[in-house]
């Protein structure tokens, strides 16, 4: 590869796309790679392994490490972007916890595999080299966190896995910001909201505040939220339909945001865009709600902007803008 080629860092965590036994991911960077020569026409790469396990077991302090090693390596000038290997399973909250706290333009693109290696119709060659083609794309830059399986490109903010199939990845009610076609990226749309080097959530701190996903089912009792609510300091509402909570819970959750846990209503349903003081009295209650972000998303929206502020009326303005 020619000296001038993009310089791309790839970094690794685990999951099926790099997983050959059911228990555990064994391959490593490396092998990864090497699995792709097609990539070395492409850029002059460098593997590091920042975790190596299913997507399951991703924590939070996997997301500090991650976030920390790629802000330090796009401070570096000659890489050109960062490439995340991931596990499916929770790869979509990995790239909104990226989107919201990595601190430069370049492009980030996470990638993993619905497929494992040496399956029949293995998908992660595939996805790994258009990941790299991404990465080195002038017009990747500046759309913060990108997703890429089944050759669409996604915002991290958008998507979501919604089955076991190839194309698993979906932003529903959205779409994708593009596609890849013979390792040419295309972009469409661009995303609206806050993310990176706009992102007003930034963080310095070692620690994320405590934020559990309560469930909504039809009879949901107070008792599982009374149970927990007091180890936490904020909880997300997976609510039915627009977020809404049964009158059955409202004194519980009430009490319990009277002292100053933050609660947050989203929903269950796969994209709604959670409407305020509908059915729940949400100014008087001092609840906030999550826009369009999915609970697993809005945790960690969560967690950062209890970083910031115990304020419900400024973390509801950090839900309207990222
Ligand atoms: N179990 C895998 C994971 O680590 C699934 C996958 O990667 O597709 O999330």
């Amino acid at each position: 590869m020619e000296s001038n080629a993009p310089k791309i860092l790839i970094v690794t965590t685990g999951g099926s796309i790099a997983q050959t036994s059911p228990m555990d991911p064994t391959l490593s960077g490396d092998d990864l790679v090497q699995a792709v020569p097609e990539l070395r026409d492409m850029a002059s790469i460098s593997v590091e392994q920042v975790a190596q396990v299913l997507s399951a077991d991703i924590s939070v302090e996997d997301w500090l490490k991650l976030a920390c090693r790629i802000n330090s390596a796009l401070s570096e000038d000659d890489i050109q972007g960062v490439v995340v290997t991931h596990g499916t399973d929770t790869l979509e909250e990995t790239a909104y916890f990226l989107n919201l706290v990595v601190e430069s333009e370049k492009p980030v693109v996470v990638v993993g595999a619905m497929r494992r290696p040496y399956s029949l119709g293995a998908d992660g060659s595939a996805n790994l080299f258009n990941a790299v083609a991404i990465a080195c794309n002038p017009n990747a830059k500046g759309k913060g966190v990108l997703v890429t399986l089944n050759s669409e490109i996604h915002s991290a903010r958008d998507v979501t896995k919604t089955t076991s199939n190839l194309d698993a990845f979906k932003a529903a009610g959205l779409g994708p910001l593009g596609y890849v076609r013979s390792g040419r990226p295309l972009f469409y749309r661009t995303p609206t909201r806050m993310h990176t080097s706009a992102s007003k959530l930034h963080f310095s701190c070692r620690i994320l505040p405590r934020v559990a996903i309560h469930y909504s089912y039809a009879g949901v009792t107070p008792d599982i939220f009374e149970a927990t609510a007091s180890a936490y300091e904020g909880v997300i509402w997976a609510g039915t339909g627009n977020g809404n909570l049964p009158k059955s819970l409202r004194v519980a959750v009430g009490e319990a945001v009277r002292r100053g846990l933050v609660f947050v209503r989203a929903s269950r349903v796969n994209f709604v865009v959670v409407e305020r003081n509908d059915e729940v009295d949400d100014d008087t209650l001092g609840f906030v709600t999550a826009d369009s972000l999915n609970p697993q998303k809005a945790r960690i929206l969560l967690m950062l902007a209890l970083t910031k502020t115990t304020d419900p009326a400024k973390i509801q303005e950090f839900f309207d803008t990222h």
